[in-house]
């Protein structure tokens, strides 16, 4: 039987990876749903290519035009219409590769109505995890990694009995200044920023690896995903981006997931799981790699790494902060506003003028993102002058 498939982000990165999985599926996927949130010329070439009916974008005077060009199928509009193509399509699996805060509201709609959820969305976990979590818990709704590092601990800690898993330790590839000095990082450009050396993807995560300050949200999403303290969750550079990560067991074994980095593999195994699907790949050839290598990372000189970890530990509304921070600032960053050491700068400001307080409801997440936003946005005006 096939399953009925909701993507949320089509048009990005994660999506349009996700729509070549989708094409190979053999029909075993059947996409009921697309989003995006403003491309709407995209979006509507995506649904027709696919035979999808409903779709929904995020920005209202996108959907206007894609309403006026499109008569075959129902145009959603708005967050409320993101909501709606999620809970009134009748689907049995959401991707959510929206990027940002923006999709937490998806992951709640998803799992609130106990669909399962393949998440790349590694935002929705760092702001809201605990309550995220506590809701897939109460609706039964299972929630499935797309991330790599993420994915690959699922593959390996689904073999493990509870309680001999001593640490999870998360890869990263170092991104396009690694091993650079503070001095060095002065003076760096967008677009060097954006030249990640291993993978491909979107603006916002592509500037999150530069600062690895994605390394720091995958550390916060791996310890709502896994449960595992943060003192048991360990980051290893690894420049080739080969090992995707690695879990320590008490016997002294530590197991790895390798692969060459292409995020189809992850994402065919969330949308499949439990079961596996060819993706069209060449067999890892382990002598043409030569060496894999592995260093620790630099948290004194790339902060935000450092700052992301802390924020986890707090906990409450810190990660909310943090995040909110971070995405304020890459956004500086990349229309350039705000310099590459600005980033980490800005998100410890922020981080100090807003106490972490403790977390009751979606809607004090809500407040926190937007007082976050408001303070750092005020910190940005004040460092680019
Ligand atoms: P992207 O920028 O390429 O695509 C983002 C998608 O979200 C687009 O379809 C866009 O239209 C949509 N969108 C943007 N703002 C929106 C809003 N306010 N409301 C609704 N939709 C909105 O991003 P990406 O690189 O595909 O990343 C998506 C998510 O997956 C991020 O959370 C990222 O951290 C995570 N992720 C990405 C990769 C990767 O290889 N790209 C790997 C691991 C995790
Ligand atoms: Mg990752």
């Amino acid at each position: 039987m096939s399953r009925r498939l909701v993507i949320l982000g089509s048009t990005g990165s994660i999506g349009t990876q996700a729509l070549d999985v989708v094409a190979r599926s053999g029909g075993e996927l059947e996409l009921v749903g697309l989003s995006a949130g403003s491309d709407w010329p995209l979006l509507l070439e995506q649904a027709q290519r696919f035979g999808v009916s409903r779709i929904a974008l995020a920005d209202r005077d996108a959907a206007a035009r894609a309403a006026e060009a499109w008569t075959d199928g129902t145009v959603l509009a708005g967050p409320d219409g993101l909501v709606e193509l999620v809970t009134g399509g009748d689907c049995d699996l959401v991707l959510n590769a929206i990027v940002g805060a923006a999709g937490l509201l998806a992951t709640v709609a998803t799992l609130g109505e106990g669909i399962d959820l393949a998440l790349a969305n590694k935002e929705s976990l760092v702001v809201g995890g605990e309550l995220v979590n506590q809701l897939a818990e109460a609706t039964g709704a299972q929630i499935l990694p797309v991330d790599s590092e993420h994915s690959a601990l699922h593959q390996l800690i689904a073999g493990e009995r509870a309680g001999t898993i001593d640490r999870l330790l998360v890869t990263a590839s170092g991104g396009p200044f690694r091993g650079y000095t503070p001095a060095q990082l002065r003076d760096v450009t967008v677009e060097q920023a954006l030249a990640h050396p291993t993978w491909s993807m979107g603006g916002k995560i592509t500037i999150d690896s530069a600062t690895l300050m994605n390394k720091g949200l995958e550390v916060i999403e791996a310890h709502h995903l896994f449960g595992t303290p943060y003192d048991q969750i360990e980051v290893v550079v690894h420049p080739q981006s080969i090992v995707h990560s690695l879990i320590q067991l008490c016997d002294g074994a530590t197991l790895a997931h390798l692969g060459y980095p292409d995020m189809r593999v992850p994402i065919a195994y969330a949308l499949h799981y439990p079961n596996r699907t060819e993706v069209p790949l060449p067999a890892l050839d382990l002598p043409a790699l030569g060496a894999l290598t592995f260093e620790a990372p630099d948290a004194e000189t790339f902060r935000c790494l450092a700052l992301a970890r802390a924020a986890g530990i707090a906990g409450g509304t810190a990660p909310c902060t943090l995040n909110a921070a971070n995405e304020v600032a890459v956004h500086a960053f990349l229309s350039g506003r705000l310099a590459f050491l600005g980033i980490a700068e800005v998100i410890e400001r922020t981080l100090s003028r807003l106490p972490s307080a403790a977390v009751h409801s979606f809607e004090s997440l809500t407040e926190a993102d937007a007082q976050a936003r408001r303070v750092a946005s005020e910190v940005v005006e004040r460092l680019s002058h």
